[in-house]
């Protein structure tokens, strides 16, 4: 039985990944903080096979500790502050744990067993945030960084220190550049889940309006369940590499809220959002798009969620909610 360990578990992606490879026989266990994280009990629900350890991102020793008692096949670092609002609010954390985060566990990997004969696999959770105020499109493997945020920075040295492992140590270490990708487990505070979980309360009637940033900005979002598939047979290759991950298809901030006005029942969805700079970042990436081809030629990986089906989707899986929600306080 091949033994994977996450970090992120209770994020978005954890969550998927780990039912994934639950699906494929492994065994899974999920590196923790030990204290009281709100989803820990969801988690646990979820996936009653998943097996926790203690372990921090800041605390290489507490790395260290994990990777000896689970003795991986696979390490998928998805553990980061991945909201890039926040980055610009405490940009010293997320570079300690966004950023730092990477070469800790990276260490721990190659301290414990990333030489033996069957050495640990690593896969390093990138993202399109690298680009940045992008150089060319659609961006591919061999485009340019120019990060926008304390986020964006942090990920260019994740990235950066995982192909310097893998060169440096021969390390089996992969880097997923994902683009943005999105489910009904998406955080409230992405802009994706924030409109179709307000325009599900609004249909419902618990709420009028939505307060939203800048609505041009486009990007090319996915489905996170097709998403982590990528991440698993980036680890299976015989040589590690870095792959883009994403659709080809770029929406705007406005596409994305016609989608999910019309499956409300709503022509104009206008009158429903109000705009307010609060919610605008310092600096902005205005423009994703990348080109997945290498990730098709060589790992076989294309998404299968439309646009319109991930909207959909994330929309009724609201609506379901606000609902259930509704009726438990009735009672
Ligand atoms: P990101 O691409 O990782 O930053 O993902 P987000 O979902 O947080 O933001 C995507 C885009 O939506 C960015 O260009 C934001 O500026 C824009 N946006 C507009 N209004 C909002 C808002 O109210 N919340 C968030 N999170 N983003 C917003």
């Amino acid at each position: 039985m091949k033994r994977a360990l996450i970090t992120g578990i209770t994020g978005q992606d954890g969550r998927y990944l780990a039912e994934f490879l639950v699906g494929r026989g492994y065994q899974v266990f999920g590196l923790v903080r030990g204290q009281n994280n709100p989803k820990l009990e969801l988690v646990r629900d979820e996936n009653p096979a998943l097996e926790l350890v203690e372990g921090d991102l800041t605390d290489l020793s507490s790395l260290i500790a994990a990777v000896e008692q689970v003795q991986p096949d696979e390490v998928y670092n998805l553990g980061a502050v991945s909201f890039v609002q926040l980055s610009f609010k405490q940009p010293e954390l997320t570079a300690d744990i966004t950023g730092l985060g990477v070469l800790r566990m990276l260490e721990a990997v190659r301290i414990v067993g990333g030489m033996q004969d069957n050495p640990i696999r690593f896969y390093q959770a990138s993202s399109s945030e690298m680009f940045g105020k992008v150089r060319e499109t659609p961006q591919t493997e061999t485009t340019p960084f120019h990060p926008r945020s304390p986020y964006g920075v942090a990920k260019v040295f994740g990235h950066h220190i995982t192909v310097n492992y893998r060169e440096a140590y021969g390390l089996h270490a992969s880097s997923g550049i994902l683009f943005n990708h999105e489910s009904p487990r998406r955080g409230l505070e992405f802009v994706t889940r924030k409109i179709t979980n307000a325009l599900a309360r609004i249909k419902l009637g618990i709420q009028d309006s939505v307060t939203l940033g800048n609505l041009d900005s486009a990007r090319d979002w996915g489905f996170a369940g097709d998403y982590v598939e990528a991440m698993w047979l980036m680890l299976q290759q015989d040589e590690p590499d870095d792959y883009v991950i994403a659709t080809g298809e770029t929406h705007t901030i406005r596409e994305f809220l016609d989608v999910a006005a019309r499956l409300a029942g709503y022509d104009d969805w206008k009158p429903l959002v109000q705009q307010d700079p609060r919610f605008e970042r310092p600096a902005e990436v205005d423009l994703l798009m990348g080109d997945a081809s290498k990730a098709r030629e060589k790992l076989g990986w294309k998404p299968r969620v439309s646009f319109e089906e991930l909207v959909a989707t994330m929309y009724r899986s609201d609506l379901r909610e606000e609902q259930l929600r509704m009726e438990s306080s009735w009672r």
